[in-house]
Order: structure tokens, then C-alpha cells, then sequence
């Protein structure tokens, strides 16, 4: 059994009497530790597939199974510890609270978590150890998505999340980001899925998913995936 699979999974919003077709019997799977980008134009249905991974939203109809367990069967409850235990979140713009320092705002991440990691040893393996009592403004935007990945991963997550984590980035400091998570991926063996409309990025997937008008257009593994040193 994979990882992860998303099995004829069908998400529809009701706006008044409009029904938006967000994602139309998606298949895919994931591994274990595998690196994996979700390509696709803006309104293919990427968000909502993290979303609905992620727990922060339910499936119309189909099933999605994570680690053996069918997480669109889980009920609210469940579904917020799922997400706060297991799930890493990375989005765009950071998302960092402005008053707390680099060191408190990983430390807030892992307050109601079962099993985080050490609080310093994560913000080490970012490479932010000296920037620990700084502010979000007193720091870059790479910077600052260092203490984003931080964040995430110091509640010791099974899946981190990626929403376009380069996308405010300028082209170099993005592609030490996307470093950074490609390496956390493989000597932490955290499953890392990263969505983007930058075809560029999906070259360094060990697996890229295609999404199209709500449905999987191509699935590709990258034997060797392209090296981002
Ligand atoms: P992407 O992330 O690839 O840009 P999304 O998953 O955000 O695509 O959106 C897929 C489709 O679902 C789009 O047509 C979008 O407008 C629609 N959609 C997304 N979220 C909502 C929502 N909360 N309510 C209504 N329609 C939505
Ligand atoms: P809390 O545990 O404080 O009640 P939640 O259960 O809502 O918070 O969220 C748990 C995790 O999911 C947190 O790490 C939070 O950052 C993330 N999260 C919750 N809602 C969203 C959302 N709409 N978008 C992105 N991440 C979210």
C-alpha cells in the first residue's frame, strides 16, 4: 500500500446555484520520503488537493488514505489532530506572527504537538542559529522562509506541505530554499509535496503530478531529479 493515495477523489463548491468542479476523480500516489511537485496552471485544483491532504478541508466524494489510515473518513475532531500532529505547513508569503522572535515563533508551532523536535536543533538545521532572537522584519524573505520550514518541521510532521514556497522569493535565494527542503526530505525522511505553476521546479521532483482542469494530466517519475546545488 503507498503512503499516500488520493483514489477517485472529487471536490465540488456550491456557490448559490453554481457548482465549481475543483478536482474530477483524482488518482494519484505517494511514498514514503518522496519528493513530490504538483504542477499546473492557476485554478487546476492544486490548492485543493492540498487542502484536502492537509486536513483543512473534506473530499465530496472519494477516498484518501495517509499512512494506512482513510483520513476522508475522519470526522473534525480527528481531522484537527491529524493536522496539527502530522502535517507541515509552508505557504508563500511565510505566514510568521510579526512580534515574536525567529525562536518563539518555532516554539509556538509545537505547543499543543504530541512529539516535536528540539526547538534549537531544528532552527540549527535551517541554518538561523544566529538569528534566533531576531524579529520576522529584522530578516530576508529567505530568511524568513527558513523559520517557516522551521516551524513546520519542528512539530516532527509526517507530510510537509508546500504552497509556491519560492514564489516570493528571488530566483537565486528560491532555489536555496528549495535546497533546504530537498535535503530535509532525504536525511529526515519527511514526504515533502510542493505546489507551483513554475515548470522549473517540477524538475527537481522525484515524482511530478501534472493537474489539469481538476484531473491528474501525467504523472512522472525523474530517475535523477535535476540537481539544485
Ligand atoms: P490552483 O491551486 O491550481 O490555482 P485551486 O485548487 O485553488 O487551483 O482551484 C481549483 C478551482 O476551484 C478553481 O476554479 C477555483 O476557482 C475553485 N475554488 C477553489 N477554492 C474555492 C472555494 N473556496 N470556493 C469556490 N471555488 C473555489
Ligand atoms: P489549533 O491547533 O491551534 O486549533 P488548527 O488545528 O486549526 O490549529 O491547525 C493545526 C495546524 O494546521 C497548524 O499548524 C496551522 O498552522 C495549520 N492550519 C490550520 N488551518 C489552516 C489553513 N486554513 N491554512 C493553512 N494552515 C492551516
Amino acid at each position: 500500500m503507498s503512503f499516500i493515495e488520493f483514489r477517485n477523489v472529487w471536490k465540488i463548491y456550491r456557490m448559490g446555484n453554481v457548482k465549481i468542479k475543483a478536482l474530477t476523480g483524482t488518482n494519484f500516489t505517494i511514498d514514503e520520503g518522496e519528493f513530490v511537485v504538483i504542477a499546473g496552471a492557476s485554478g487546476a485544483g492544486k490548492s485543493t488537493i492540498l487542502n484536502l491532504l492537509g486536513g483543512m478541508d473534506s473530499q465530496t466524494t472519494g477516498k484518501i488514505i495517509v499512512d494506512g489510515k482513510e483520513i476522508s473518513e475522519y470526522n473534525n475532531k480527528k481531522l484537527t489532530t491529524y493536522r496539527r500532529n502530522d502535517i507541515g505547513f509552508v505557504f508563500q508569503f511565510y505566514n510568521l506572527v510579526q512580534n515574536l522572535t525567529v525562536r518563539e515563533n518555532v516554539e509556538l508551532a509545537t505547543q499543543i504537538v504530541k512529539d516535536p523536535l528540539d526547538i534549537d536543533e531544528t532552527i540549527k538545521a535551517v541554518g538561523l542559529e544566529d538569528r534566533i532572537s531576531n524579529f520576522p522584519s529584522q530578516i530576508s524573505g529567505g530568511e524568513q522562509q527558513r523559520v517557516a520550514i522551521a516551524r513546520a518541521l519542528a512539530k516532527n510532521p509526517k507530510i510537509l506541505l508546500c504552497d509556491e514556497p519560492t514564489g516570493a522569493l528571488d530566483y537565486n535565494t528560491g532555489k536555496q530554499i528549495l535546497k533546504l527542503l530537498y535535503d530535509t526530505c532525504k536525511e529526515k525522511k519527511v514526504t515533502v509535496v510542493v505546489i507551483t505553476h513554475n515548470l522549473a521546479i517540477s524538475a527537481m521532483g522525484d515524482k511530478v503530478i501534472k493537474v489539469k482542469n481538476g484531473a491528474v494530466e501525467s504523472i512522472t517519475l525523474n530517475e535523477n531529479p535535476v540537481s539544485i546545488d
